[in-house]
């Protein structure tokens, strides 16, 4: 049984309310565990104090995430996978986005390896204000060579990237453990012909490893139980991911059964599930512009329904774009928006001439505007107005955006439209244009509702501004 409320994990803290978490009592703290915003190890007198270790191991077990959380790799890189308690991101939300990790082989020329392995870490795509990146380096044992396999890992891990590594020959998996040891590879993978050597190297090195059997899910619970009763707790399950036709539906399908079966409380099964869309390149697809697209494809449907990490192949924009920003979205948290701070911001080196706008500090709103504005070298004042996360639309019709609201704004930013400014104008967003004359009494400044859409602040610009007096 799991606990969900802070109640329930209040009653095994000190309860002392000594602050040395951070937190001024045990409840908020207990709110923190249950939102996995702290953990217990946060809490020094429950992990110090040698009578608390019974409820600590206790607390412990009943917080743990119904699938198992696995970490792959070292560092600030380390990739976590699973740890997801629902099956539906709106009752709670999904913890863990999809790591992404792309192929190199060990027979690609050095030079080769080395810039698609660069390509692979510094990938990066600003989205509503965080850095998208790809998660790490899955290196394919196309050699079968032990040697060359460990040659090229030695190359990869200089880049400090997790990695996989694939290979169903044991004696190449641990060639490759032998160079990296301290970089707590996934080793991919474990079938039905290898899996008491692979099982071996796993508790050997203490890492974590796929289990592997396609289309057969009975028989790929037995083999996951078998490590875990050998000692194997990271495992990952690879159910097999079919390209195309029947194949496909019944990857589809036995992703749901494996994660239905999870959250339900099958622990013999409760593991993070990989997919490889790089399978698309296996489907007889000739044009390589249709198979990245294929694999683009599947890397979305395994996405949203539990992929918890997948191993991909075409590294063009047009693939990693999509499947990046897919990612990122499904595992965005529902409860609560995406937001900046509130305050004024400046876009260029505005000056007391500089139009003044303001829109909500929901990210998503924020950065579409700012990047309108910038992109179309408008120099100005953007204030973001805290309205708990939400878009301009909502916030009006919900009460979060306010006369009062814009004013306490500019208020706690310094900035005030008489003084700070020449014009003592304000732009305000299209979708707002209802509060214009509450602005005006509430600011005592000119107030000019601006276009619905920030796509068409520029146009708007050049017909409005300067302000006629
Ligand atoms: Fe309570 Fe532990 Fe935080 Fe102290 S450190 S307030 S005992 S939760």
């Amino acid at each position: 049984m799991k606990i969900n409320s802070p109640l329930e994990a209040y009653k095994y803290l000190p309860q002392t309310n000594c602050g040395e978490c951070g937190e001024p009592t045990c409840m908020a703290f207990a709110s923190k565990l249950i939102d996995r915003s702290g953990k217990t190890s946060d809490c020094p007198p429950l992990v110090k104090e040698k009578k608390f270790a019974k409820k600590l191991a206790e607390l412990d077990r009943l917080l743990a995430p119904e699938i198992r959380q696995v970490t792959i790799g070292v560092g600030e890189r380390a990739a976590n996978i699973g740890g997801d308690d629902v099956l539906y991101r709106h009752k709670l939300t999904f913890f863990n986005k999809t790591k992404m990790f792309f192929d190199v082989a060990d027979n690609m020329e050095e030079a080769a390896l080395v810039e698609r392995v660069n390509k692979i870490a510094d990938f990066k795509k600003f989205y509503v204000g965080r850095n998208l990146l790809l998660d790490g380096v899955a290196i394919r044992a196309a050699s079968n060579d032990p040697a060359k396999f460990a040659a090229a890992v030695k190359k990869v891990a200089e880049v400090g990237l997790p990695m996989i590594f694939c290979s169903f020959n044991p004696a190449v998996l641990k060639a490759g453990l032998e160079v990296a040891k301290d970089k707590n590879p996934l080793l991919y993978a474990a079938n039905k012909d290898n899996w008491k050597e692979v099982g071996e190297l796993a508790l050997e090195y203490k890492v974590p490893v796929v289990v592997s059997v396609f289309n057969d899910l009975d028989a790929l619970k037995s083999l996951a139980k078998t490590f875990a009763d050998a000692g194997i707790k990271d495992i990952v399950l690879d159910p097999g991911t079919y390209p195309s036709g029947k194949g496909l539906k019944d990857t589809f399908t036995n992703f749901l059964k494996v994660r239905r079966a999870g959250i339900m409380g099958d622990t013999e099964i409760a593991y993070p599930i990989m997919a490889l869309p790089l399978t698309a390149w296996m489907a007889g697809i000739a044009d390589p512009v249709s198979a990245s697209y294929w694999e683009t494809v599947m890397a979305s449907v395994f996405t949203i329904r539990y992929g918890d990490i997948m191993i991909l192949h075409s590294m063009e924009p047009y693939s990693t774009l999509p499947e990046v920003h897919l990612a990122e979205t499904i595992y965005t948290d529902p409860r609560t928006p995406v937001s900046v701070d509130g305050g004024m911001y400046k876009v260029g080196a505005p000056d007391k001439d500089s139009p003044v706008f303001f829109t909500t500090n929901f990210a998503l709103t924020y950065y579409t505007v700012e990047s309108d504005i910038s992109a179309n070298g408008i120099v100005c004042w953007l204030l973001a107005v805290d309205t708990d996360g939400i878009g301009v639309e909502a916030a009006v019709a919900g009460g979060q955006l306010t006369s009062a609201k814009v004013k306490d704004a500019f208020e706690k930013a310094g900035f005030d439209l008489k003084r700070d400014t020449n014009h003592n104008t304000l732009i305000i967003p299209g979708l707002s244009a209802r509060l214009q004359g509450d602005l005006e009494d509430t600011l005592g400044a000119n107030v000019k509702v601006g276009p619905m859409d920030s796509g068409r602040i520029p146009g708007w610009i050049e017909k409005n501004w300067p302000p006629k007096q």
